[in-house]
């Protein structure tokens, strides 16, 4: 299709020439006498009276012609005192001829640095590459321009991406050559950012779920380096949702356990079971309550629902109490198979270590939910609630914490997993 000029303005100082398309043009500069000549190609001047010749306030002479029928001509005569300077503007329809005296661009250098500005901005860049270079676990994705690129991210789920929009920067003429897969990246897709912009969308299509990504641009701005890499907390998180634990916070409903000073067992047993859960849940854990609320629930229930779980462990959590000796304190740990001895001696420790409260001994008894769930299963008495002590200990907020945390490091001790350094 060939262009038509649709106007010429001419106004402070600049010649802005508008057209219908995208305008193709050559500047010439020739001496003696000092002009410069630009030719629209491929263009034509439909309304002839814009044909003409005129003398600028620079007493310059323009001059707009038709040398031939799909070429139009705009030809600047002066004196060597004059500078002309010639751009498209961002849709690349008008071309604007800015006139300024030599002395007046001498006399402030800033004119000349913000017009050079302005072009940068006017002019997009186009994208030259895209490449893809594997490293053992990381991923770079190099994206050069022609012009220094300047870019926003968004990283997108189901499924798994980036996009990237290159900001002043316009997709290929040629489409880029079609990248096969990584280990990290299954596609690399081109697109124009939105309708009207003058932007390019590249969208990198992941493998995996579990990368971050970093973004680096050299000396120049024109490469663009997107690094990925695999995130190894998420990655471990993944894997830790496959590990099950049931926690049995003990008795419920009308058993409500032991009773003193206005405390009951059951609730307790439920508060620190909660507090372990959500603990565990950070790591990633799947975590399941034989119940959930202050409900009775049979001990054959509990060890069914354990068994059709099949968890990595169970831990059963009790206060305990001595209607004979109010003195009795301490925390004392229950197992009863082999398997489950490592995990009891973990829990005992822990609970030591992070509470101020007797050792009151690690020991074996046939309790019927850890000598039926065939999994490491251990009951923890986590102290007398006979005690005035002791039932501070489990009564207080602060406290029911440190048992949660002391139950959590055991665990995750026991399942090999490395705690989080706070
Ligand atoms: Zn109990």
């Amino acid at each position: 299709m060939i262009n038509k000029v649709s106007s010429i303005v001419w106004e402070n100082n600049s010649l802005s020439i508008n057209t219908t398309e995208k305008i193709a043009y050559t500047e010439t500069r020739l001496k003696e006498p000092d002009r410069v000549v630009i030719d629209l190609l491929n263009c034509s001047v439909e309304n002839k009276s814009l044909l003409k010749s005129f003398k600028s306030e620079l007493d310059e002479t323009i001059t707009i012609s038709e040398p031939s029928r799909d070429q139009v001509r705009i030809s600047f005569l002066g004196t060597a005192a004059i500078n002309r300077k010639s751009y498209l503007t961002n849709n690349e329809r008008t071309l604007i001829t800015r006139i300024a005296r030599v002395d007046d661009l001498s006399e402030g250098k800033v004119v000349e640095n913000t017009e050079q500005t302005t072009l940068e901005k006017v002019v997009p860049g186009i994208l030259k590459e895209i490449n893809i270079e594997e490293d053992d676990d990381e991923t770079t994705v190099i994206i050069s321009a022609t012009k220094p690129i300047k870019f926003n991210t968004y990283a997108l789920k189901n499924p798994d991406r980036l996009a990237i929009d290159l900001l002043n920067i316009l997709p290929p003429d040629v489409p880029l050559p079609k990248h096969s897969p990584t280990s990290a990246i299954s596609s690399i897709r081109i697109g124009r950012a939105a309708s009207g912009l003058a932007a390019t969308r590249v969208v990198i299509d992941l493998m995996k779920s579990n990368l971050d990504f970093d973004t680096d641009t050299n000396l120049l701005g024109t490469k663009l380096e997107i690094e990925f890499k695999p995130n190894k907390e998420k990655e471990e998180q993944a894997k830790r949702a496959g590990i099950k634990v049931v926690i049995d916070p003990g008795h419920g409903g009308y058993d409500t356990g032991a009773s003193y000073g206005g405390f009951e067992e059951k609730d307790i047993n439920l508060i620190i079971a909660n507090k372990l859960k959500n603990n565990l849940e950070d790591y990633g854990i799947t975590v399941f309550l034989t119940r959930e609320e202050d409900s009775f629930l049979s001990l054959a229930e509990r060890v069914e629902i354990t068994n059709s779980i099949k968890p990595a462990l169970f831990i059963s959590i009790h206060g305990n109490a001595l209607v004979s000796s109010r003195v009795i304190r301490g925390v004392e740990t229950y197992y009863w198979t082999g398997q489950s001895q490592k995990l009891a001696y973990y829990i005992h420790k822990s609970i030591l270590s992070n509470l101020n409260i007797p050792d009151h001994f690690i020991r074996r008894a046939q309790f019927y939910v850890i000598r039926h769930t065939p999994v490491p299963a251990i009951l923890a008495e986590l102290g007398f609630l006979s005690n005035h002590d002791d039932r501070k200990l489990l009564t207080s907020s602060t406290t029911q914490d440190q048992y949660a945390k002391a139950l959590t490091e055991a665990i995750l001790k026991f399942l090999e997993i490395e705690p989080k350094k706070k």
